[in-house]
């Protein structure tokens, strides 16, 4: 059977980068060179790209960890090792990702924007970097540091305008298939819709939108009692819901209880998505039988209920131009689709003890380092000012400084962290 995914959990991390090389320079009679070790090249990173020609998450399925390539490490001659490639994974559109352990979100892959979703590691420095007037012949050179790994939930949210909602065989599908260019499977059981159908429907020149048929909700779905609970996710950014009666009652239910039971599932699923405005459409008037006052009850409830009621027959499409007619206009006065703002903020584990630091002492330089500051190094961006102040707290905050007084350090030595130097001043 097919299968639509539209949540998955994966791993992805960013390439290492490559080690600094420690070599001299050699030359026909000259004795000693300088120091001429290159430095180690980038890890890729992982980036995440919309790709409009998916729809599921299906492939993440079957491969669950992502790893972009290693920096190569630097060579003698001044030689800086290859970068690694980046790894691009393509996501549908609507892709929102989120901190596997906190759930918060990281991105929302709708813009189509690219996004790095772990960076890869740092290349070390080689020893031609090290070389000062004090220090000819630096016999080391830096490692590269690791790429960012992180575990990630992606889940897919349709981008739609419009969301179809109702009991299962009430006309959804052939709602979308007579008044779009999609064509869902229609057919007279309960359950046919097992993927989410985008439609995209032309009212007039320049005016057109998206409506989205999700497999129908059933009473207890909120509560995960059959498939439409999982497939609410992928109307939650809708602008519209319009909801889909049979008022015939071909199924033997009653349209007014049906209308109060979805309304129910929706407050049940999120407070948010209940108070999203809706319009309903009154469905199978075809069959109505001429004695029945279904059409008038379940009127007077719904507009009790603040939503504009419309006739329509999916079936011989009688009445459905002008429902897409009223959908667009009500468009016209609703905030856009949803975009995600990002929840995420970047903490810095620690990992390691911070009083672990190993210090060398060389010449004037003082050689610093642990996997605790490896670690935080990796994940400052140094660009940001932010970001600095950070990493200058938290060096402050572990004693660095003041086991470098204990140990000597002078103004003006240089204090070496992985691929960083600066000049230490009291
Ligand atoms: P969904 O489960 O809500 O998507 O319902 P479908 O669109 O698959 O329709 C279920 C059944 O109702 C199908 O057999 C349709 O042909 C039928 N149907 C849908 N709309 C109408 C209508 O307006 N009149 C009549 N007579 N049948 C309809
Ligand atoms: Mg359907």
């Amino acid at each position: 059977m097919e299968m639509f995914v539209d949540k998955v959990r994966i791993t992805v991390c960013g390439g290492r980068g490559g080690d600094g090389a420690v070599a001299f320079h050699r030359e026909k009679y000259v004795a000693a060179g300088g120091p001429d070790g290159g430095d180690g090249g980038h890890g890729g990173s992982v980036i995440l790209r919309v790709n409009d020609h998916l729809s599921t998450l299906l492939d993440f399925r079957y491969k669950r960890k992502y790893a972009a390539q290693s920096g190569e490490n630097g060579q003698g001659r001044k030689m800086s090792g290859k970068r690694g490639e980046p790894l691009i994974i393509d996501v549908p559109r609507g892709t929102v990702v989120r901190d596997a352990e906190t759930g918060a979100i990281i991105v929302d892959m709708s813009t189509g924007e690219d996004f790095i979703l772990a960076k890869g590691g740092r290349g070390g420095w080689g020893n031609a970097h090290y070389a000062t007037p004090t220090r000819q012949v630096p016999r080391f050179a830096k490692a590269g540091t690791k790429g960012q790994e992180r575990d990630v939930v992606l889940e897919l949210k349709l981008l739609a305008d419009v969301g179809l909602v109702g009991f299962p065989n009430v006309g959804k599908s052939t709602l979308l298939s007579v008044t779009s260019n999609a064509r869902p499977k229609i057919a007279n059981y309960h359950f046919t819709t097992l993927f989410p159908n985008l439609g995209v429907i032309y009212v007039d020149e320049g005016v057109s939108f998206v409506m989205a048929d999700i497999p129908g909700i059933i009473e207890g779905a909120a509560e995960g009692a059959g498939l439409g609970h999982d497939f609410l996710r992928h109307i939650d950014r809708c602008r519209l819901l319009v909801h889909v009666i049979d008022v015939s009652g071909s199924e033997g239910r009653d349209p007014v209880e049906d209308f109060d039971a979805i309304c129910a599932e929706l407050a049940n699923y999120s407070v948010d998505l209940s108070n999203r405005p809706m319009i309903v459409a009154a469905n199978k008037t075809d069959l109505l039988m001429p004695e029945s006052d279904n059409l008038e009850r379940l009127r007077a409830h719904v507009e009790a209920a603040g939503c504009p009621l419309y006739e329509i027959s999916a079936g011989t499409t009688q009445g459905t131009k002008n429902l897409m007619r009223i959908v667009a206009e009500k468009l016209r006065t609703l905030p856009p689709v949803t975009i995600y703002e990002p929840e995420y903020v970047e903490v810095v584990e620690s990992v390691g003890d911070p009083t672990q630091l190993e210090i060398e002492h060389l010449g004037s330089t003082w050689v610093v380092t642990g996997a605790w500051l490896e670690r935080l190094m990796g994940n400052i961006n140094f660009d940001d000012y932010e970001s600095r102040n950070y990493f200058d707290q938290q060096l402050r905050k572990c004693g660095l400084f003041a086991r470098l007084e204990e140990m000597g350090i002078q103004d003006g030595d240089v204090v070496d962290l992985y691929d960083m130097e600066f000049e230490y001043q009291r």
